[in-house]
């Protein structure tokens, strides 16, 4: 009888629509933290960049990246982090709901499997949510375009941040004055105020928070003969397990693109 059932039933599953998405395109998948503003207070996150979340958001990432090798590129900063799909992947058939749940579900996972670890004396108070999104990008000029976009959106955020914090944690300001004092100012004001009245060069801040952080697939060759040493660009290039590289490279100057011919070709 179940068996009968189970046939007669069976006509539901042409209820699921399979959409898939358009073939030879990137595949971007964008996951963002679900009110981290909130989240990050309420585990005393330390202002403006608590490392201990960017390294946990960092072994997410690296862990779906080893999941899903079609993944070839990621970009994190803050509670973000985008996830490049070769163009001619096929990744769960190509479709959409699929894809995108099984990166954001895996990667929530993994931050909270490693947050005891990371940040010993907080206790997790609730499980934190994230959000999900593919987006498609028919060239390559575009997917670049969508990458500057985030390193730029880090930058310009992480700036703002340091100045607000440092105002209010080193120059004794309130938040509302120090918001006031930001207000309408260009980046070349915000170098100035934390020169003149903190002595403190913007470019001294570290990568991981200036640049945010890129990983991306080795050359198939490059695996196993470069050292460490070799590698180009900056010296908190990491080689990972698996083909990974992990670094805080400047993603928007052709240098590093030019380099790596691999990635998108
Ligand atoms: P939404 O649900 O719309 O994404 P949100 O509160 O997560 O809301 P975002 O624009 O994603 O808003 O901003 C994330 C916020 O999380 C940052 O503004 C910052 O306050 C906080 N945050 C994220 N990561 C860190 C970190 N490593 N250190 C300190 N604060 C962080
Ligand atoms: P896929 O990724 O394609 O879903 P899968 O291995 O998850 O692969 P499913 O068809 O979803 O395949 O089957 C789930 C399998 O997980 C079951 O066949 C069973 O072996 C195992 N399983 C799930 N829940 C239980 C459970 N509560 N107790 C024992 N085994 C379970
Ligand atoms: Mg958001
Ligand atoms: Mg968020
Ligand atoms: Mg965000």
């Amino acid at each position: 009888q179940p068996t009968e059932l189970n046939a007669k039933l069976n006509y539901l599953k042409h209820f699921e629509k399979k959409e898939t998405l358009l073939p030879h395109t990137w595949m971007v998948v964008r996951i963002d933290g679900k009110a981290f503003h909130n989240f990050s207070e309420k585990h005393y996150f330390k202002k403006p960049n608590d490392l201990r979340s960017i390294e946990l958001m960092n072994k997410a990432a690296f862990s779906v990246m080893k999941e899903f090798p079609d993944i070839i590129f990621s970009y994190g900063q803050s509670d973000e982090y985008s996830f490049v799909i070769h163009r001619y992947s096929k990744m769960c058939d190509r479709q959409g709901g699929r894809i995108i749940s099984s990166i954001v579900s895996l990667f929530a996972g993994v931050y909270v499997y490693h947050w005891q670890s990371m940040f010993e004396d907080v206790k997790l108070h609730y499980c934190p949510a994230f959000d999900a999104r593919v987006v498609l990008y028919p060239n390559n000029s575009c997917l670049r375009d969508y990458i500057s976009w985030r390193q730029a959106d880090c930058h310009i955020n992480n700036m703002y941040n340091t100045c607000f914090w440092t105002l209010v944690q080193q120059g004794q300001c309130s938040r509302q004055n120090a918001e006031e004092i930001l207000c309408g100012t260009f980046s070349k004001d915000k170098r100035s105020i934390l020169i003149n009245r903190f002595n403190q060069n913007y470019d001294d801040e570290d990568a991981i928070f200036r640049k945010g952080t890129v990983m991306y697939q080795k050359m198939v060759s490059e695996e196993s003969g470069r050292s460490r040493g070799e590698l180009p660009e900056n010296n908190q290039a990491e080689e990972g397990c698996r083909g990974i590289v992990v670094g805080h490279f400047d993603v928007i100057k052709d240098e590093f693109w030019r380099e790596r011919p691999w990635l998108l070709g």
